[in-house]
């Protein structure tokens, strides 16, 4: 099959993908995930809420990890190889099996500083697919030529287990932290599998930001980007969707605050 068929073809498989976290429910506890494969979740039990509510091991993602191993029914994977955007897929449906799609949140406007309760339904939110779904593949290498350099690269998605050491590279090198998530993703430069973070730090900024708008295209997720309109002064702004410890408490105990 020619490239241009094959394209054609993803583009009418993709017309049929689910567009929001709620249509990706194919069946209650059955999803689409955005590596478009079909998984089963369950609600959390009364015990898992208890280990996300505890202080201590609460705000730990080794916790959080525990639960949604237990709660990912099917397939048998380890949700540390998922790839990060079915991993936050997980927790958003997990989220929403448990308590429901309405999840309230504080937030303060940059503008005025005023601090309110903002509300988000869960299942509006927007799901990018792969547009390939053997792009999944853990052996799959995508191929990119950064702009400025004019060198010819080699990088694959980022997966759970990749996440836990982002944030030890966080820790160890705060002031270089584009370089941190190049060096995940980047497999080999021009052939060469060695990839120093000398190279990755002395790339232009434009090659960094190509490489970023590059992964932007290609890697899949829910789109967690948020409008706010402070209730105060009539500010627009956005957020990340806060998915901290505090994203798996019921609302209830959010309102109480
Ligand atoms: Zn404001």
């Amino acid at each position: 099959m020619n490239e241009l068929k094959a394209e054609a073809l993803h583009a009418t498989e993709n017309q049929s993908l689910p567009k929001t976290v709620a249509e990706a429910e194919n069946a209650q506890g059955t999803f689409l995930f955005p590596g478009r494969w079909e998984g089963q979740m369950r609600e959390m039990t009364t015990g898992e809420e208890d280990m996300l509510l505890n202080r201590r091991s609460g705000r730990d993602t080794r916790t959080i990890n525990k639960v949604l191993q237990a709660c990912l029914v099917s397939p048998e994977v380890n949700v540390m190889d998922l790839l990060i955007g079915d991993r936050v897929f997980a927790m958003i449906q997990l989220r929403r099996l448990t308590y429901g799609d309405e999840y309230a949140f504080k937030v303060t406007c940059p503008r005025c500083n005023n601090r309110f309760e903002w509300e988000e339904n869960l299942g509006d939110l927007k799901v990018q697919y792969l547009q390939d779904p053997a792009w999944a593949d853990p052996e799959h290498r995508f191929t990119f030529t950064l702009p400025k350099s004019g060198k010819t690269i080699k990088w694959r998605m980022m997966r759970g287990k990749d996440e836990q050491k982002l944030a030890l590279l966080r820790r160890e090198f705060p002031e270089a932290i584009m370089s941190s998530i190049m060096a995940l993703r980047i497999t080999e430069i021009e052939g060469e599998k060695m990839v120093s973070r000398k190279f990755l730090s002395g790339l232009p900024a434009s090659d960094a930001a190509a490489f970023r708008g590059e992964v932007e295209s290609k890697e899949c997720g829910v789109d967690t980007t948020i409008a706010i309109e402070c209730l105060d002064c009539g500010n627009v702004f956005d957020i990340d969707l806060p998915i901290g410890a505090d994203f798996f408490l019921p609302k209830k105990v959010t309102k109480t605050r």
